[in-house]
This record gives C-alpha cells, sequence and structure tokens, in this order.
C-alpha cells in the first residue's frame, strides 16, 4: 500500500481538490484507492456524497484514528486477494457452511401460550409445526395483565435469543415478571422458518410483516393498540414499518438501529469493500455462521482473521470470528459470560445476501433507505407521532455509531415537537450484549421495563 499525504495549514490552497483529482486519476488507472478526509471540514466527504459513486470511497478520520485506519486498510488489501485467490473453491451457489443448524436450548417463563404461523396467503395457522411456507411465527407467554409487547430480534437470529438460559434472567422472563403478555416475533428472517432462506429485503419485514404481525396480535389480545420492542433490524424495520403508515404502536423500544445509522471506522472499512457484494460475486447466496468446519469454511476463515477488529474482540473462536466478521462485532466479550460466549455460536443462521445489501446501503447513505436508495420512509413523520420512542444505544457499539440514534431523536423532536421521543445511552455496551449480557437484566431491562410501564 502506499500512502499520499497532502498537507498545508492554510485554507483554501488545493489540498482537496489536488486530493479528489489524483483519487480519480489513480482510480482510472486501475489503482484501488481509499481517500482519508481529516480536515474537520469534511469538504472530501462532501464531494462523495455529491459524486455519488462508490469507486473511489471517503472516509473521515481523526488523527487518533489514523494509525488503525491506515493498519486495517492494508489488511483489507490482503483480503482481497484472498477472496480473489480462492474463489473458485468458493464458487457453488449454496454451498456455504451447510450443516444443519441445532436449535439452541430456551428457557422460557411458562408454557407458551399459543404459537401461530403465517402462510404465504396470509393465514395464520395456531400450530406449532411451521408449514413449508411459514414466513412469520408468533409465541405468546401471558404473564399478567400489562398488556401485548411484541419483542422482535435482529437479522440472521431467532427470537429465541430473547429466551436465553445462559444467563441469570432473559428478556422474556424479565417481561413476564414485570406482568406483561409478552409475544415473541419472528419475521420473514428468523432462522426458524423456511422463509429465511428466500431472497426479501428490509422493506418488505416493514411493510409486510410488521403489520400482518400486530393485526393478529390486536385481533388475538382484543386490544386497540400494544408496545413493541426491536434489536437491530427489527427496531430500524419497526421504525420504518409506523413511517410507512402502521398503525396500533402506541410505545416502540428500538434498539440499537436507528432511522440513521452511522458507521464505525471499523464497518465503514468493511462495507467499502462490500463484504455482501464480495460474496455475491463469488457465487454465495447466503451467509451462515456453522459449527462444522469444512475446507471451504477453513479457507474464508484464514480471509476473516485478517478482518480489522479491536483488539479486545479478537477471539479464537472460529463460530464468533465469523458472526463478528459478517455482521459486524455484534457483542463486547467482556459483557458475554463464558456459558452465552459458546451458545451463541447456535443463536445465529442464514442471512439472505439481498438483506444484507439492503443493510449495508442504509450504511453507506445514512438513512433507512428503501432497497433501491429512495427517501420514502422519511416524507411522513407525523406518522411517528402518536408512538413513544425509546432509543436504546450501546455507547461502544461496533456496528452503528452512536451518533445514530442521536441523530434520529433530533429528527424526530425537531418533526414531531409534541412527541415523546427518548434516548438512552448504554455504556460499556456494543450490540447483542445489551440483550444476552451477562448483567443484561441489572443494566439494560430495566430501563425497556420502565418506559413500557408509562401511560
Ligand atoms: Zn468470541
Amino acid at each position: 500500500m502506499r500512502t499520499i499525504a497532502f498537507v498545508t495549514q492554510k485554507g483554501g490552497s488545493g489540498k482537496s481538490t489536488l486530493t479528489s483529482s489524483l483519487a480519480v486519476a489513480a482510480h482510472e488507472a486501475g489503482e484501488r484507492v481509499f481517500v482519508i478526509d481529516m480536515d474537520p471540514q469534511q469538504s472530501l466527504v462532501q464531494w462523495a456524497e455529491m459524486r455519488g459513486l462508490d469507486d473511489v470511497p471517503v472516509n473521515a478520520v481523526t488523527a487518533g484514528r489514523l494509525p488503525a485506519t491506515l493498519a486495517a486498510l492494508e489488511r483489507d488489501i490482503e483480503i482481497w486477494g484472498i477472496h480473489h485467490g480462492y474463489g473458485g473453491l468458493l464458487d457453488e451457489p449454496g454451498a456455504f457452511p451447510s450443516a444443519p443448524r441445532k436449535a439452541p436450548p430456551v428457557r422460557e417463563p411458562k408454557a407458551p401460550d399459543g404459537i401461530w404461523w403465517c402462510d404465504s396467503l396470509r393465514r395464520w395457522h395456531a400450530d406449532d409445526r411451521l408449514g413449508d411456507d411459514a414466513f412469520l411465527r408468533l409465541t405468546r407467554y401471558r404473564a399478567g395483565d400489562k398488556g401485548p409487547v411484541m419483542l422482535a430480534t435482529g437479522f440472521g437470529m431467532s427470537s429465541h435469543s430473547f429466551l436465553a438460559p445462559t444467563i441469570e434472567q432473559n428478556l422474556t422472563e424479565f417481561l413476564a415478571d414485570c406482568g406483561y403478555d409478552v409475544w415473541l416475533f419472528d419475521y420473514r428472517a428468523g432462522i426458524d422458518l423456511p422463509s429465511a432462506g428466500t431472497e426479501f429485503t428490509i422493506d418488505d419485514i416493514a411493510r409486510d410483516d410488521w403489520p400482518t404481525a400486530v393485526r393478529k396480535v390486536l385481533e388475538e389480545t382484543g386490544r386497540d393498540d400494544l408496545q413493541a420492542f426491536g434489536h437491530c433490524v427489527g427496531s430500524v424495520s419497526l421504525q420504518m414499518a409506523i413511517l410507512a403508515g402502521l398503525q396500533g404502536i402506541r410505545t416502540a423500544v428500538c434498539a440499537q438501529f436507528p432511522l440513521h445509522p452511522a458507521s464505525s471506522v471499523f464497518n465503514m472499512v468493511k462495507s467499502q469493500i462490500h463484504t455482501a457484494d464480495v460474496l455475491g460475486t463469488l457465487g454465495v447466496d447466503h451467509v451462515s455462521p456453522d459449527t462444522r468446519p469444512s475446507l471451504r469454511d477453513e479457507t474464508l476463515d484464514i480471509a476473516l482473521r485478517a478482518l480489522p477488529m479491536p483488539a479486545e474482540e479478537r477471539c479464537n473462536q472460529a463460530v464468533c470470528r465469523w458472526i463478528n466478521a459478517i455482521y459486524g462485532c455484534t457483542h463486547r466479550h467482556a459483557q458475554l459470560n463464558e456459558a452465552t460466549h459458546r451458545a451463541i455460536n447456535d443463536m445465529f443462521g442464514f442471512g439472505n445476501i439481498e438483506t444484507m445489501e439492503h443493510l449495508s446501503l442504509m450504511l453507506r447513505k445514512g438513512h433507512a433507505v428503501t432497497h433501491n436508495g429512495g427517501m420514502d420512509y422519511f416524507d411522513h413523520p407525523e406518522r411517528m407521532a402518536g408512538t413513544r420512542l425509546l432509543l436504546l444505544q450501546g455507547m461502544q457499539n461496533y456496528i452503528f455509531h452512536p451518533v445514530g440514534s442521536f441523530r434520529t431523536w433530533r429528527w424526530l423532536r425537531s418533526q414531531n415537537p409534541q412527541g415523546d421521543y427518548q434516548r438512552k445511552e448504554l455504556p460499556g455496551y456494543a450490540h447483542l450484549d445489551a440483550i444476552v449480557g451477562s448483567r443484561a437484566a441489572i443494566d439494560v431491562y430495566p430501563f425497556i421495563g420502565q418506559f413500557l410501564d408509562q401511560p
């Protein structure tokens, strides 16, 4: 890697112009170029945004982060080579880790008061054996009269992540103790559902899955409205659903993934190399961490080892490394007990490339855009006026920088000054550890409970 720096104290001397011109020229000459903007004015970042192409990626980096960013870039270029070099091995569609996932053990607060799944014709079935075309699942634990709360998890996961048996109290048990009627919601990405293997985008989850499931819960409970919690894709799709016109959500607690997602430097570098695109180009149509290694997996694992990773989150457990590399660093190791760290392998599964591409588009755009880049979800902020919203933010989230949820909070307040919008920072937490961390029941769940309890 060659590094060229343009440095002078004087403004208007042509640093940015020279840099951008040279970067494009180098790109056209066949070089891979990465531009680092260290000027607080960020005119190169704006230039890249206006230009609207990502052939010459630009990243704003502070002086303190420069050595780490340069080191990460150095390693990325190696990865690029490895992916291409071993492309032939990965070239078999659908043959990426293929062993069936074993469902992780769960601990329920009580026996379920019903399990329903929805078929492709939008008919619900009260049955725990899923049909071949099941694309939604609802599991009910009616523990009291406080009314229904729906819980939606992240991408590549199952709602069983709310039933983790490896921590003293999981979120479902906590809300049951509070007296809620808890509804675990698996949307079509739920890894236990056959639909996880189909292609879809987050728009489908927002515009189809949420409304279909909310209607069912209101019908079963006879209520006019309900409360909902979403983690990661469950969070952003819930906010998108309301902005697309979904009614009946009185309260929304949205964890980690806001309407204005901001990438951490770590993930920025990763989304600039378009992990999803690379896998797609290689003919890999889904990613699925698995505990049974094969030659193919080991080859990819070697490539993943080279991904930039905060030193304290490097891990010698291959599947954990996979999850962190593919989805972004999902947890701080310091927050997980050993049993949960082992169990996390079984919590993740099949994720389709189309959804990953939509996700990485949102991160690059910094907004919850539609899958083709449209700003449709921002056309009707008034639709959020009647919903109380709490944004939960891990302050060490390696995937979503905390400033993103701040932007969403500020945007909502400016659009609906009468609205009840709150943002709660979670120091020491990254992402998934706010749900399955060993101290989450003490550090995190009470904020969820208090917000839901308010009238
Ligand atoms: Zn680990």
